[in-house]
């Protein structure tokens, strides 16, 4: 998606209030900063938390049917084998044959301008050391070789070739064959030969390109360079993606880069001591699945969440954090019975249909309704916490773009600055997870289900017979065997399966990248005496805010106000974050809390000491961020206010 110059502004000016407002730094950036790190300041630090806590909150506790996990980073090697990551976790990735630099190769924008090719170089001082002709200066076989651009091959013949040609250009002899050849091999053999290859956008001279390759021929050892430019240079290409969209540089072929990041486990750091940084928390769940059923007597269909960090050494870390290296994830996995089991115990499945009610989970659902139903609980979770169905778009998978065993998948999107980007995946991965692990850990992970072994033990014989026809008629893979199928069915009739599983995955880095940009607002704000001014505001919802409320004595000088404004905010504080500021004019302090994103300011004034208007006594002005609405509110409604706000 193309970025209009007020989305990208509108991004700078997001990036820039994260700073210095304190909600997101560069990673060690006293060091010149670590790409694709980022760390969350004070305000950040609480966003997150916020965010974290309404993900648990509503995926687990407020749950019945879900429980949670906190797995370590580093698991045993064998985990990633197991589930595909240390294989095929990788993406296309294309160097840039000047700098180095890497790109993901389906993140290479396409690129117009000129070609100019060197073939390579060789130092100046070469030239000094020639005896061609005396009256020849070195500066004039700097000029005539560089007239001339070498094709490949032949170079030897060519730079004699050239060397005659230059003598004879001003009228002088030519050399015999044997000086010639001799003068010849000692430029020959001072050439680096290697090719630099940068597109220089069109309008832009020559001499970008030759300083580039000035650069990389300088960084490879050839001081003052002579480049030697190819026959082929200077070639008009139009929106190529060969060329690395910073540097112009020509990028290499292609290939898969495993992407997630290595350390070693003990003091000897040899191959066998390799572990990885988790890329997801979703393993874990799998590899804890038999811990969890057997200590928490859970039934399926039932849900393990987590949250936690999660390492991918992404090739082109970049939209600020929404690509990091480092970053959280909030992952559910629901498991469910396979089709076949519900239909075994409930006689038919119910299966997704437009106006389906999802509204509670049924008994006879398939995946597709409970994937389907788990679309709109976190559509629900959004808009829960301000990302209404205005701001999210939706991707469905097609059959072709989908894994061999996935059986459907959605990403919810947001319409970031910078484009409309994932911010979930949510997919039905059948069993293939936790198949996956009891093969490769060869440990039993089926489930037992009670109420399918009851259903089967009333079948019949012939009944069954029929079932494993009509499974083997509907199988999802084409490849599966009749014996594979009957195997699977005979396992269904004792009440064993392996579960299928729902995966809600989310981003809580790009969540709060999203809750940001979806909450910032420049406007022009008129004030009683008919001043204009901007105001930069964060319209938080209140329940993810980082400061819920300000308090602001009227007058810093004045200690009853003063100590009154101390008691709220020991009322409030064991309640929620509240910040506490008595500098500067209220209006300013009001500012300074708009953009930090704080739903409520409460103003404590002379009324609330009661000195003139006795009504008003215990009373304070509560701000509303948003409208921009003041009103007076009793002290002892203030809590009871804002927590039914907050929670
Ligand atoms: P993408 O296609 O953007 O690389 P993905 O499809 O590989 O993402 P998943 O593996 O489905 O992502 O991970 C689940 C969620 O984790 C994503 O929806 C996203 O919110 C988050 N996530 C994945 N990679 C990153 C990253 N490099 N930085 C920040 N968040 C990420």
């Amino acid at each position: 998606m193309s970025k209009s110059p007020d989305s990208e502004s509108r991004m700078e000016k997001i990036v820039s209030l994260a700073k210095r407002r304190g909600f997101i730094f560069q990673s060690s950036e006293i060091y010149g900063g670590i790409g694709g790190f980022w760390d969350y300041g004070p305000l950040g630090a609480e966003l997150k938390r916020n965010l974290r806590d309404t993900w648990w909150r509503t995926m687990t506790r407020d749950r019945e049917d879900v429980v949670g996990l906190d797995a370590t980073i580093i698991m045993h090697p064998a985990i990633w084998k197991a589930s595909g990551h240390v294989d095929t976790f990788a993406d296309l990735m294309r160097e840039c044959t000047i700098t180095n630099k890497r790109v993901r190769a389906d993140h290479v924008d396409p690129q117009s301008g000129t070609v100019y090719k060197f073939v390579g170089a060789f130092p100046s001082k070469i030239l000094f050391d020639l005896d061609l002709a005396p009256s020849l200066p070195p500066e004039f076989w700097a000029r005539w070789l560089s007239r001339f651009a070498l094709t490949e091959g032949k170079q030897l013949l060519h730079i004699k070739n050239l060397l005659s040609e230059g003598l004879i250009s001003q009228h002088q002899e030519p050399l015999n064959d044997k000086l010639l050849t001799k003068e010849a091999d000692k430029i020959h053999d001072s050439i680096l030969w290697m090719e630099c290859t940068v597109l220089v956008p069109a309008g832009k001279p020559i001499e970008s390109a030759q300083k580039i390759a000035n650069e990389f021929y300088q960084s490879r050892g050839i001081v003052n360079a002579r480049l030697i430019e190819s026959k082929y240079s200077g070639e008009k290409v139009e929106k190529s993606v060969d060329f690395h969209p910073e540097t112009g540089g020509l990028l290499n072929e292609a290939r898969p880069f495993n992407l997630m990041l290595k350390t070693y486990i003990g003091p000897t750091a040899t191959e066998n001591d390799i572990a990885y940084l988790r890329p997801e928390t979703a393993q874990a769940i799998f590899a804890q699945f038999k811990n969890v059923c057997d200590s928490s007597r859970v039934k399926v269909p039932f849900g393990i969440g987590q949250i936690g960090k999660a390492f991918r050494n992404e090739v082109t870390p970049k939209n600020f954090t929404f690509r990091s290296r480092e970053f959280e994830q909030m992952e559910l996995e629901f498991f469910i019975k396979p089709d076949e089991a519900v239909q075994l115990i409930h006689g038919s499945v119910a299966v997704w249909s437009e106006g389906a009610d999802l509204s509670e989970p049924q008994p006879n659902w398939g995946w597709e309704m409970w994937h389907r139903y788990w679309v709109g609980e976190r559509t629900a979770y959004y808009a829960g916490i301000g990302l209404s169905s205005e701001v999210l778009d939706y991707t469905w998978q097609t059959k072709a773009d989908l894994a061999h065993y996935a059986r459907a998948c959605v990403d919810i999107l947001f319409k970031f600055p910078f484009g409309t980007e994932e911010l979930e995946g949510i997919a039905a991965r059948g069993s293939f997870d936790l198949t996956q692990h009891q093969t490769h850990s060869g440990k039993q992970l089926e489930y037992f289900d009670e109420e399918l072994k009851a259903a089967c033990d009333k079948l019949t014989a012939e009944q069954k017979s029929t079932f494993i026809a009509e499974a083997y008629a509907k199988r999802f893979n084409p490849d599966t065997t009749l014996e594979e199928t009957m195997a699977f069915c005979e396992k269904l009739f004792k009440g064993l399966y392996i579960p299928h599983v729902i995966e809600p995955s989310a981003g809580l880095d790009r969540l709060a990248l999203a809750i940001l940009a979806n909450s910032f607002e420049e406007e022009v704000v008129t004030d009683e005496k008919g001043k204009s001014e901007m105001r930069t505001v964060l319209h938080f919802h209140p329940r993810i805010a980082p400061i819920k409320v300000g308090i602001f004595p009227l007058l810093k000088n004045k200690p009853e106000l003063v100590a009154k404004a101390r008691e709220i905010v020991s009322l409030l504080r064991p309640h929620m974050a509240v910040f506490y500021d008595e500098t500067g004019a209220i209006g300013r302090r009001y500012r300074r809390q708009d953009e930090a994103g704080t739903p409520f300011g409460v103003t404590i004034d002379f009324d609330t000491l009661g000195e003139e208007k006795p009504e008003f006594k215990n009373t304070v002005t509560l701000r509303e961020r948003d409208s921009m609405q003041q009103r007076r509110i009793p002290i002892a409604e203030l809590l009871p206010f804002l927590l039914s706000q907050i929670l």
